[in-house]
């Protein structure tokens, strides 16, 4: 089980360390030398290819690659592409290398191969029902003045989750308790689920657990809660809560990303004309919601050369503002991080 903080965690520490590191990085996993020559050829991303639109530079250091078709990565990217596998696996594969990777548990976790994972996060979702009022979930929107009337089939409320942490040798996983929990369904590119993201409540309010909030699944790579399906248009946010917001005040479709990383990967069908990026203003701290939803709005850019798109980034105007204490400002005074 690989939480979103524990991630983004151990992500970071990952580029810190294999950054000028990537040619030899991507050679050690298994990607072709040809490739790493820095001369145009076909492009590896899946389904991309052609001839010669494809170089890689490793221009910053980053694995950096540029693609006149579907535009510019970095060698993490490079590499999960090459090898097929989700972002979590890709990160192990590149740990190991760094030989940095965690020691995994011994003794059984609630999960333990993508198999077994992928179960658990059916049996969860299939023991979970919609969303209705007076449930603990509406409470809980109601709370941050977020409540819809009619909730998409990806938001579900689950009576009881039981809740784990891992024990003090960080070996077994250890029941804490049930909480009752809003369940949101990611979604990959094809529209298959691919995790399961969780908020445990209590009381109309996150439950006071260490980590209220978890991923179930590890291949949430650039994948997104779809709360309604697009055509032309469409908005994306970076956490639940705001998409829930957005969705509230301006209407479906709008698909949350959960993280200022993810929200900068996400998959945006080709489909789409008119896209509304919903950064958040994290003047306060290191500028990360505004970074992501630019390097989304210029990524996209760069890769729509042949038909184009229309791109908006909003951004709220106070400094650690999110769209929740924007669109619900009489709510804020709860204070709750996204
Ligand atoms: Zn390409």
């Amino acid at each position: 089980m690989m939480n979103i903080q524990e991630y983004e965690g151990r992500m970071r520490r990952m580029l810190t360390l294999a950054h000028g590191r990537w040619t030899a990085i991507l050679a050690e996993c298994g990607v072709d030398h040809r490739l790493l020559k820095h001369r145009n050829g076909p492009c590896p991303i899946a389904g991309c290819g052609g001839k010669d639109r494809f170089q890689y530079t490793d221009k910053f250091g980053e694995g950096n690659y540029f693609c006149r078709a579907c535009g510019a990565g970095g060698g993490f990217k490079l590499l999960q592409h090459w090898l097929g596998l989700s972002a979590g696996d890709t990160l192990r594969k590149v740990e190991k290398v760094l030989n940095v990777l965690p020691e995994t548990p011994t003794s059984s976790g609630p999960q333990r191969t993508t198999r077994d994972a992928r179960r658990s996060r059916e049996k969860v979702w299939n023991e979970a029902r919609p969303i209705k009022p007076g449930d603990e979930v509406n409470r809980y929107l109601e709370n941050r003045g977020i409540a819809l009337e009619q909730y998409p089939a990806t938001l579900r409320f689950h009576p009881a989750l039981p809740y784990f942490i891992k024990d003090e040798h960080a070996e077994k996983y250890v029941h804490v308790g049930d909480y009752p929990a809003m369940l949101a369904c990611l979604q990959a590119k094809e529209g298959s689920p691919v995790a399961l993201h969780r908020t445990y409540l209590l009381d109309g309010q996150k439950a006071p657990v260490d980590s209220p909030k978890k991923l179930l699944g590890d291949t949430w790579f650039a994948s997104a809660v779809r709360l309604g399906e697009p055509s032309t248009e469409l908005s994306v946010a970076e956490g639940l809560e705001n998409g829930i917001a957005i969705y509230k005040h301006h209407g479906p479709p709008v698909w949350s990303a959960l993280t200022a990383g993810n929200l900068e990967k996400i998959w945006i069908p080709d489909t789409i004309k008119r896209l509304r990026i919903y950064g958040d203003n994290d003047a306060n701290s290191c500028f990360d919601g505004q970074a992501s939803a630019f390097s989304l709005a210029r990524r996209l850019k760069k890769a729509r050369r042949s038909a184009p798109l229309e791109v908006e980034v909003l951004i709220p105007e106070d400094n650690g503002a999110d769209w929740v204490n924007v669109l619900a400002p009489q709510f804020s005074y709860l204070n709750h991080a996204a």
